[in-house]
């Protein structure tokens, strides 16, 4: 994959959604691997005490490694943390460790504690295309700290019953941290997630999204897929554990059109046209 437009400046896109289980550990970490796999250079923050994310990216996150926990509650440069993704160039991680889990409680009582991430994000020196922030299932302060830190929020969506509920919660988050703490944050990107076209259901709520978002939902779909949902267990992503399966070339496909979309490219383009 060559060609695509590599952002004039880093994009950080902040994957939630308070609801566990609708793929966004699934989205981070395949849309990670798609975009390095494009020609980027692609940092993965993982901020769920799960490690989901560090699971499936085959890094090392056993209860010593240093972790996102000791940048967020004990100031530790990034740089220190962060691990390269074996068999995907371009691709790093800053892994979650099980410490995270006492973090939402410890980051209370700190200085800054929502822009922790963001001062991190800021101090690290290395270049990159685009930083994805996998958040855990809730909307306390590891998710506040992702929404200080990112410009783009990309909310993945379960074709399933109930899609919609509880987004309302989380635009309302959304409209929060960008009122008081982050001008230029924004809901850029929604992308439904284990779409199953054979069903009307699936058709059904991807319209209702589509009429309800609009151009912020992308064409393309993620199928339901098995060879999805195995990779994980084999410290994987399915870029590279079945490089020609559908939902492969559905995550392509997609953080293809997100790369197309950057908003800084947008503008720089809209700016040529003005003169024209
Ligand atoms: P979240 O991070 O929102 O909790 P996950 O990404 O962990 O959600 O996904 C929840 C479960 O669904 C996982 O077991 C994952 O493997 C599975 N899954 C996610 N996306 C797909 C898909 N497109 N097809 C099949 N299974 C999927
Ligand atoms: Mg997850």
């Amino acid at each position: 994959g060559e060609g695509l437009p590599r952002p004039a400046q880093t994009r950080i896109m902040v994957v939630a959604n308070q609801k566990g289980g609708v793929g966004k550990t699934t989205t981070t970490v395949n849309l990670a691997a798609s975009l390095a796999l494009h020609g980027g250079r692609v940092l993965v923050v993982d901020l769920d005490p799960q490690g989901n994310a560090s699971t499936a990216l085959g890094v090392d996150h056993h209860a010593e490694v240093p972790s996102i926990y000791d940048v967020l509650v004990e100031s530790k440069p990034l740089s220190e943390v962060v691990q390269p993704v074996p068999d995907v160039e371009g691709l790093f991680c800053a892994p979650a460790t099980i410490d995270l889990a006492g973090a939402e409680i410890e980051l209370v009582s700190l200085v800054a504690r929502e822009s922790r991430l963001q001062r991190a994000i800021e101090a690290y020196e290395q270049p990159l295309d685009y930083i994805l922030i996998d958040c855990p299932p809730s909307l306390g302060l590891l998710t506040v700290n992702a929404l200080v830190a990112g410009a783009e929020v990309l909310i993945p969506i379960q074709c399933e019953y109930y899609a919609l509920e509880g987004l309302g919660q989380l635009l309302r988050n959304v409209e929060l941290v960008k009122g008081h703490l982050n001008p230029k944050l924004h809901v850029s990107t929604i992308i439904l997630t284990m779409y199953d076209g054979r069903t009307r259901l699936a058709s059904q709520v991807a319209e209702e999204v589509r009429g309800h978002f609009g151009k912020e939902v992308l064409r393309t779909n993620i199928p339901r897929s098995v060879r999805i949902s195995e990779a994980p267990s084999y410290g994987q992503t399915v870029l590279t554990y079945d490089p020609g399966s559908s939902g492969s070339l559905s995550y392509l496909e997609a953080a293809r059109e997100i790369a197309l979309r950057d908003p800084h490219v947008e503008q720089a383009q809209q700016a040529q046209q003005l003169q024209a």
